[in-house]
């Protein structure tokens, strides 16, 4: 059997590698490393994917955040509304930017704003709201815009882990995620669902004025050459990262699908068993999978993790600390803020490897080695 892994990013590689090891010589011996074609047509390439009027690749999927709050004009003080049950750098930007982040609570079983506690958030200086698709799952967008809309505030969408992944409105209509908002965010980091080999990230939206301020923040608050009108950064996606995202790009749907196939066995595999709660997929979502997490009930997660590492099965928690307990956070929030949800999940979520290269005998092996301990 293929050593286990989290990720397998070999096996993937191994299969576009021709076409990726002559892409990206051409890069190098072109010398447009920066801002050169290659970003160009991805940046195309990507918003015809996505169906989107404009894509404006950045350096990381952070980057990607932190420019969408400065582009939307947010000041010190400016109320921004996240989940706390996500990666730190939803968080870590407000807080960068001097705004007062204002954490909510997700829904128990899928993982995502949980609308109720939007809504209670709300307060005249909400400035923006950040849903996070979490773990490739759709959060409710059809419910978050209207609460966004009956108040104004912009949504920022963070897709990073869940790019590609497709959100059916009630009247039938279909968009992918990060284009629904205001903005959408997503990163390239090497094991996301569209992954690069390095550092990669972008910013969507069908708002041209908006645009055009994301392209100003983005390359140093520049108006003109040497002309900076504002504080921007320097957040460039660079030529070679993007050549291999037009590649991947190609294959994007290719992965989802066998991502899924992948949740599907876990799927059934766990299926009888009550200590292992699987993943659900809401009527408005499809899934990316971008991790596949069980919620374990009367499960020694510790301990099952220990057992599998003894058989040499990975496994993670995603994530051990909610944002508002992180040290950054949690002098202000950890007193004041009494999330349930979130404490819930964050205590019992146990993620198992998920990428597109898993083939059925190690999909066997990892999911008897899950029931032989929980059957102990
Ligand atoms: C990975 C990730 C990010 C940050 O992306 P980087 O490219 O690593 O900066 C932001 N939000 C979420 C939910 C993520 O999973």
């Amino acid at each position: 059997m293929k050593k286990l892994q989290l990720v397998d990013l070999k096996t993937q590689f191994e299969k576009i590698k021709t076409e990726v090891n002559e892409s990206v010589l051409n890069v190098i011996s072109s010398t447009a490393y920066i801002n050169g074609p290659e970003v160009k047509s991805f940046q195309k390439e990507f918003e015809e994917y996505l169906d989107v009027k404009h894509v404006i690749p950045c350096a990381n999927g952070t980057d990607a955040l932190q420019i969408s709050l400065m582009a939307l004009g947010l000041k010190p003080g400016d109320e921004v509304i996240s989940p706390s049950f996500t990666y730190i750098a939803t968080a870590e930007v407000i807080g960068l930017l001097n705004l007062t982040a204002v954490f909510i609570d997700v829904d128990k079983r899928n993982f995502t704003v949980d609308i109720d506690s939007l809504r209670n958030a709300i307060t005249d200086k909400t400035k923006a709201i950040v849903p996070v698709h979490l773990y490739g799952h759709c959060a409710n967008m059809e419910e978050i815009m209207k609460v966004a809309d009956e108040f104004g505030i912009p949504v920022v969408e963070d897709t990073a882990q869940a790019i590609g992944s497709n959100f059916t409105f009630s009247n039938g209509t279909t968009k992918k995620v990060g284009t629904i908002g205001a903005v959408g965010c997503t990163s390239f980091f090497p094991s996301k669902n569209l992954g690069c080999y390095g550092d990669g990230g972008a910013i969507m939206t069908n708002d041209d004025e908006l645009a055009s301020k994301i392209r100003m923040v983005s390359n140093h608050g520049q108006t003109k050459r040497y002309y900076h009108e504002i504080i921007g950064v320097n957040s460039r996606l660079d030529s070679i990262q993007a050549a291999i995202l037009r590649i991947k790009l190609r294959h994007l749907d290719e992965y989802l699908a066998a991502r899924n196939s992948a949740a599907e066995y876990y799927n059934k595999a766990f299926e009888p068993y009550k200590a292992l709660e699987t993943p659900i997929i809401e009527e408005w979502s499809d899934h990316g999978f971008h991790q596949y997490t069980l919620i374990l009930h009367g499960v020694d997660r510790d301990g099952l993790m220990e057992y599998l590492a003894s058989k040499e099965i990975p496994s993670n928690i995603y994530y051990p600390l909610p944002n508002h307990k992180q040290g950054s956070f949690k002098d202000v929030y950890e007193e004041r803020v009494s999330l349930s949800n979130t404490d819930y999940l964050t205590e019992r979520v146990f993620s198992l490897p998920m990428h597109t290269e898993l083939d059925n005998e190690q999909l066997e092996y990892i999911t008897s080695s899950v029931i032989e301990f929980i059957n102990k």
